[in-house]
């Protein structure tokens, strides 16, 4: 991938995140002409100070802020090992990068984007990243996004949770059908659906499938998933040619 911003990436590094990224982008949080290379700090955690630096909106920035310091504990505990995140900066699309760094594209209304990239910290290090198990990593991160923002915004639901709302109350064949006709649905929000009515809408619930799951999964040393939810995410191959 082609960046032309003097974030210096180590070699090896692996994205993870909600738009994969199809093109070049400039990113507002990290200016294109710099003499002085930008790198996540080493060691610790991100701080105030480099959390979205660049955002003018400072109101905006620390609602985001402590947002952030209220979910990030509980992505943390559900990691097998934690990748620590040291920077997040504002940008045209959500990406949760293994050396450190969130992209997040900054809107009002949306803070629960950052729950949904922190937890993609706690599926890059499970067992369940793995085969086709991994693809099921949208929809977990989905719907700890969900829950945290039941938790967190109570009863101001955002755009996105009303749009999980509405998704909810779809009988099982609209569902489907919704699913069939949008990618966002099947690889999102449908798999989220899907573990939020097996963790019965409770994140404490939520915690412990996860868990359970996490250990079946190393356990068994295969794919579980599809067998769990009773539904394939990998999209069918297409038939062979005669
Ligand atoms: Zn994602």
């Amino acid at each position: 991938m082609a960046r032309k911003v003097p974030l210096m990436l180590p070699l090896g590094v692996v994205l993870v995140g909600c738009v994969p990224p199809t093109r070049d982008v400039s990113c507002p949080e990290v200016p294109v002409v710099d003499a002085a290379p930008r790198r996540p700090p080493v060691g610790g955690p991100v701080s105030l100070e480099t959390f979205l630096p660049l955002l003018p909106d400072r109101d905006l920035r620390l609602e985001l802020w402590a947002f952030y310091r209220k979910t990030e504990p509980l992505a943390r505990r559900l990691a097998p090992e934690w990748t620590e995140v040291r920077l997040v900066i504002a940008s045209d699309r959500s990406l949760w990068w293994t050396h450190g760094l969130i992209e997040l594209p900054v809107a009002k209304k949306d803070q629960g984007a950052l729950a949904h990239e922190l937890f993609h910290g706690a599926y890059h290090r499970s067992a369940l990243n793995a085969g086709e198990d991994a693809a099921w990593g949208e929809g977990f991160a989905d719907a700890f996004r969900y829950l945290i923002e039941v938790r967190l915004l109570g009863s101001d639901p955002s755009p996105w949770r009303r749009e999980m709302d509405r998704l909810k109350a779809l009988t099982p064949e609209e569902r489907r059908a919704a699913r069939d006709a949008d990618e966002t649905i099947r690889v999102y929000s449908y798999p989220a659906l899907l573990i939020l009515e097996r963790a019965q809408w409770d994140l404490a619930r939520f915690e412990a499938l996860w868990r359970d799951l996490d250990a079946k999964r190393a356990a068994a040393g295969r794919d579980i998933l599809h067998e769990v939810f009773g539904d394939a995410l990998a999209q069918p191959l297409p038939p062979e040619p005669d």
